[in-house]
């Protein structure tokens, strides 16, 4: 029986279905780990593109436009793994504002090829490069808006497709003088290019205080204890945690964070400096950093556990045998690392909130693929992997 359920509506446009995801109890993984509490997953693939994403790109929009920070004819460009971008891409498609995105060489082709179908510009940028080089994916962003700054009006697509080719050719052969230029040239802010910039955009966590946070409080009736979400940008777990700590601040909100990432360090005290320093590659997509974001506020993270890429990926393939729900691998990183900080803490007879960000079906060439595991390094054995947490 379907209790309590509003979506059974007509709506005016696609933007009004983001939202409204609704809770999965686990209970095949709870008894498979014998795990003594009651895990509920926060299914984010239900909104309409695929991802939690969509509910920060219709905030980040919507308070642009607020602002006068964009207005019609505008270019919205964004720095993304890919999630982001298809939540922005959908919403500008709907509103009639054109895209750019830059993403790392390391993010899936499926991706990319979602933001074109959505009418979008993709420039792609070196993996393994300092967040302030002028070829990483948050400068060569930089790059494009300025170009389009320069021109003190509204571009046409013709006119965009020639700066994103233009730019893409700069980062392909390693012109980084050229693109400094473009970066240091003092140019005035006009409203027809905007990065939102999910990494220093406050509708980022505001889109969760007002929206995920009141869903799983709405659904769990303010009886949830903990709260487990990877850390990407940091808004997720940061607008959640704040709307549930003013609710009841015994509610634990743990954060997941690859290792490899430096939210860890710093929440153990490293400095920032040290922990920088520390940062290394992995492969598990759109949680951790190598900076520490404007959005995300640890003091609302009670503690961080970290999982491996290993750990992550056999855990997002065995739930989609097991529970038949096909998720992505910061989806399954969070359940790892849910098992994981419960049993190593002891915990039982709570009520878990967990929440998976986006689909499985963007990794079914990486994650879901033996051939790319084994090429990689991994175990393709996730019964193997999974043998310690049980
Ligand atoms: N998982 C995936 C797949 C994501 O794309 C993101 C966003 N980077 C996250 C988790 C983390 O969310 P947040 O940025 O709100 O911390």
């Amino acid at each position: 029986m379907v209790e309590n359920y509003t979506k059974l509506s007509i709506y005016d446009d696609i933007v009004q279905t983001i939202g409204e995801t609704p809770l999965v109890r686990l209970k095949k993984i709870e008894k498979y780990f014998n795990v003594k509490n009651e895990l509920y997953a926060k299914v984010e693939f239900f909104n309409p593109g695929g991802s939690i994403k969509d509910r920060i790109g219709k905030y980040m929009i919507e308070g642009a436009k607020k602002e006068g920070k964009i207005v019609e004819g505008g270019v919205i460009i964004e720095p993304t793994s890919g999630n982001t971008g298809l939540g922005l891409a959908l919403v500008a498609a709907d509103e009639g504002y054109l895209t750019v995105f830059t993403m790392p060489d390391k993010m899936s082709l499926e991706k990319e090829f979602l933001l074109k179908a959505l009418g979008a510009f993709v420039i792609r940028t070196p993996t393994a490069v300092a967040p302030g080089d002028p070829n990483s994916y948050y400068k060569v962003a930089e790059a494009v808006r300025n170009l389009i700054w320069k021109k003190k009006r509204p571009v046409t697509r013709e006119e965009l497709k020639e700066i994103v080719e233009y730019v893409q050719k700069l980062v392909k052969e390693e012109k980084i003088d050229e693109l400094r230029e473009i970066l240091d040239e003092r140019i005035e802010e006009t409203p027809y290019a905007y990065i939102p910039n999910q990494y220093f955009n406050k509708y980022n966590p505001l889109a969760h205080y007002e929206t995920t946070a009141r869903e799983i409080w709405k659904q769990t009736k303010g009886s949830i204890n903990y709260l487990f979400a990877g850390i990407g940008t940091g808004g997720t777990i940061t607008g959640i945690g704040r709307y549930i700590k003013e609710k009841r601040r015994d509610v634990k909100i743990i954060g997941v964070d690859p290792v490899g990432s430096i939210y860890n360090l710093v929440k153990k005290g490293m400095s920032l400096e040290e922990a920088v320093k520390k940062a290394h590659p992995y492969l598990v997509e759109g949680i951790g950093e190598d900076i520490l974001p404007e959005t995300v506020d640890l003091s609302l993270v009670d503690d961080i556990v970290v999982v491996n890429d290993q750990e992550a990926f056999a855990m997002t393939r065995f739930l989609a045998r097991k529970e038949g729900i096909l998720v992505g691998g910061s989806s399954g990183a969070a359940l790892y690392g849910t098992i994981k900080y419960l049993k190593e803490n002891g915990v039982k007879g709570k009520k878990v909130v967990i929440i998976f960000p986006d689909t499985g079906r963007n990794y079914l060439t990486k994650i879901f693929n033996d051939k790319w595991l084994l090429e990689n390094g991994f175990e393709i054995d996730d019964e193997k992997v999974l043998e310690g947490l049980r």
